[in-house]
């Protein structure tokens, strides 16, 4: 029998709608994130774009791709410099890509002239960012199946890898040595060593350069690829806008999105869309010269934002307004600052970081991390411009001379207007395609704080503690200043009064683009973390944190506070803090006495004063003084929960705990360790380490 045409339209409504819910919308343009979209659209990029990998790179003509997982933009800095030095220097024709946002079911079909590439930061404890989740169980999935079912299935694949950790975190680069392991074992061919960059170590930077030369000999020689000089091409074209100013409406001047821009920001507010939240109320924890620290009380009331006690608060943050100027300045872009422009990808696959029109003073304000330590590449890709010839050689003196940028550069702190102000004498570095700004700096990313506050005793209201940032550098006139600890430090000082606050002589935009944040708001998302109390109150817990690191912590007492006096039973709850001195730098102290009204003898506080005595002490002292206590709590069950500093602090009081557990049970201490590692397996054994 025919099929009329009513039949036709019938099965194809049924065809479709059957594909889409199979598929749940991968293959219909429809990202996880629904203002991806807004924001892609809002730079000029086609939404409905696709989700399959080889046919973007078909389509757009590209043989190497740089996939990066990454959660502070360091990740994605690194993948965009080896695109251009991919194509720059090898010819390669290179696009990077966010692992969010393509799917890996098609990966043994790619074919053997492509080269994939992999940049991956491991976050927190061993876990892949927020944008590989997805990409790392697959490809590390129990029966991980590929649509071509070839054997091996990555036999074609030639990919490239490094990795982005921290040494002083359990797993170290463990998702660079995961991801590896799985696609050697399914025959992928590794061109050049997987790479491991170490932030404990301070080395990240090196170790990448270190890495990259060996890796990119290695791909020339198997693609047969031929090295030539490298010329730069930029990947975004500036256009002025010469119909608009800066109050024209569609004109973005630091707002983060388009609903920003016209005002109708609603939720789900996340790291696409902050919330403007206003800060109820700000102060400082203790006076002390040249010492601050921070509390200040976020109110998300007029917001669908929740919470869960031991989450993060992400800070948005703003730029410096004398580093924006000198950024502007050397530059010669300072009479233009308001110059409206519109920023364009020169090529399909790149994505211009921020959203457009808009003036170079919003971008280099809202968007770009202009205070950031300097990277030796990008000086030497800046030298070509330098203002003279012997700005130019010192800038490839820099680039290529480890120990003389650290001599001249890092020992400093300098950033880049910084570095072209000193290496320049002053000169305008008037040559440099903006392009290569938005290329070589990363984007301004918000800093993470450990909530400080319980949600079920303030649901709607996040407690942020923070210690300013500043740093007296030997060898220079200013003091080194965080970029947000100092904007929320004038945050505060203004909430109190001060109506034009300079915390160490700089000043902030603090009413934001077109005022939206005037009346003290803050633009902030929360970000949920896997820290968190046992679900039930009378499991004992132990919390070691000193310093800001006991952030958290207020929040974990002031809830079991606030079950106290609910009536529930609440088991031992032991903190150990420690401090300078308790008459100095002493957090929270009258609030310890009031929850120890609610919690009575459950609660502990045992404190470290390291600067009392002639002798330091530290939180690991006063645990080792207890471990009496302390392991048999360990053996009712106890949660331990460790939050601040990851380079010493966090590692020692693991160390300390097994040699607790060893002398206590008489166990060796390989046993002891052992112990330990097998509770953080089991979520016994938290941190919260930065
Ligand atoms: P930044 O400007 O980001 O500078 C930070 C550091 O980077 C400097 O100290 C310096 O070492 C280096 N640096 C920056 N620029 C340069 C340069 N040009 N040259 C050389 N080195 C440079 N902090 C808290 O106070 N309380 C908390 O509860 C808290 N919780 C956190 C939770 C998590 C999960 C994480 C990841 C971090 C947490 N932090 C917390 C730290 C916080 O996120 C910030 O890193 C901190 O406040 C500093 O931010 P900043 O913008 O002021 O400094």
């Amino acid at each position: 029998a025919q099929l009329d045409t009513l039949d036709l339209i019938v099965l194809s409504i049924i065809l479709v709608g059957t594909v889409a819910y199979f598929t749940k919308g991968k293959y219909w343009g429809v990202t996880k994130d629904p203002y991806a979209n807004s924001f892609a659209n809002a730079n000029g990029l086609k939404a409905g774009k696709t989700r399959n990998i080889i046919e973007k790179m078909d389509e757009s003509g590209k043989n190497c791709v740089i996939f990066y997982g990454s959660q502070t933009g360091t990740a994605e800095d690194y993948a965009s410099r080896l695109a251009k030095e991919g194509k720059s220097r090898f010819g390669l024709d290179t696009m990077v890509a966010d692992l969010e946002d393509y799917d890996y079911e098609n990966l043994d079909a790619i074919s053997e002239d492509k080269v994939v590439m992999f940049v991956l930061a491991t976050y927190g404890e061993g876990e892949p960012t927020d944008n590989a989740v997805d990409f790392y169980e697959f490809i590390t999935g129990e029966d991980v199946s590929f649509s071509e079912s070839a054997d091996p299935p990555l036999g074609n694949l030639k990919y490239v890898a490094f990795g982005l950790g921290n040494n002083t975190y359990e797993h170290y680069n463990s998702m660079v040595r995961n991801v590896n392991k799985a696609l050697e074992k399914m025959g992928g061919h590794r061109i050049g060593e997987a790479g491991e960059g170490d932030d404990g170590a301070g080395t990240m930077e090196e170790d990448f350069l270190a890495w990259k030369e060996p890796m990119w000999a290695a791909l020339a020689e198997k693609m047969g690829l031929e090295e030539r000089e490298a010329q730069y091409e930029p990947v975004f074209g500036i256009v002025e806008r010469e119909g608009l100013t800066r109050d024209s409406p569609e004109v973005y001047l630091g707002e983060p999105n388009k609903m920003h821009l016209e005002g109708s920001a609603k939720g789900p507010f996340n790291a696409h869309n902050p919330y403007i939240a206003p800060i109820a109320e700000s102060r400082e924890l203790f006076q002390v010269p040249d010492r601050n620290c921070l509390h200040m009380e976020v109110d998300i009331s007029g917001s669908n934002l929740s919470y869960q006690t031991g989450d993060h608060i992400a800070v948005w943050p703003t730029n410096p307004g004398q580093e924006v100027d000198y950024f502007l300045d050397i530059l010669g872009l300072s009479e233009k600052r308001h110059q409206v422009i519109s920023v364009k990808a020169l090529e399909p696959t790149a994505k211009v970081p921020f959203p457009t029109p808009t003036t170079y003073d919003a971008i280099v304000r809202y968007h770009m991390e202009i205070c950031a330590p300097v990277s030796r590449q990008f000086l030497a890709t800046l030298a070509a411009f330098a203002p003279d010839e012997a700005s130019k050689t010192e800038m490839t003196k820099l680039g290529s001379d480890k120990g003389y940028f650290h001599d001249k550069v890092s020992k400093y702190h300098y950033n880049i207007a910084g570095v072209l102000r000193t290496v320049g004498g002053g000169q305008k570095w008037t040559s440099i395609p903006f392009s290569a700004f938005i290329e070589g700096v990363t984007k301004l990313q918000p800093r993470y704080y450990s909530i400080s506050s319980s949600s079920l005793a303030q649901p709607k209201k996040i407690s942020i503690t923070a210690v300013v940032e500043s740093q007296v550098i030997p060898g220079r006139s200013d003091p080194f200043q965080g970029v947000a600890t100092n904007y929320l430090f004038a945050l505060k000082e203004k909430q109190n009064g001060d109506p034009n606050p300079k915390p160490f002589g700089q000043t902030y935009e603090i009413t934001g683009p077109r005022n939206k944040y005037d009346g003290i708001h803050l633009p902030v998302h929360v970000r949920h973390s896997n820290f968190k109390l046992p679900s039930d109150p009378s499991k004992p817990i132990i919390m070691i944190g000193p310093g800001t690191g006991v952030a958290p912590f207020r929040g974990f007492v002031q809830e079991r506070a606030h079950q106290a006096t609910a009536g529930e039973t609440i088991g031992k709850t032991l903190l150990f803090f420690g401090c300078r001195k308790r008459g100095e730098d002493f957090m929270y102290e009258s609030e310890w006495e009031d929850r120890k009204k609610a919690l009575g003898d459950s609660f502990e506080m045992i404190n470290a004063f390291s600067r009392e005595g002639p002798k330091k002490v530290y939180v690991q002292h006063r645990l080792k003084e207890m471990a009496k206590e302390i392991n048999e709590l360990l053996e009712k069950k106890a949660y331990v929960y460790v939050c601040g500093d990851a380079a010493n602090m966090a590692r020692e009081v693991n160390t300390v705990l097994a040699q607790i557990i060893a002398e206590q049970r008489g166990v060796s201490e390989a046993k002891g360790e052992e112990i330990v590692k097998n509770m953080r397996a089991a979520n016994q054994y938290q941190e919260d380490v930065w």
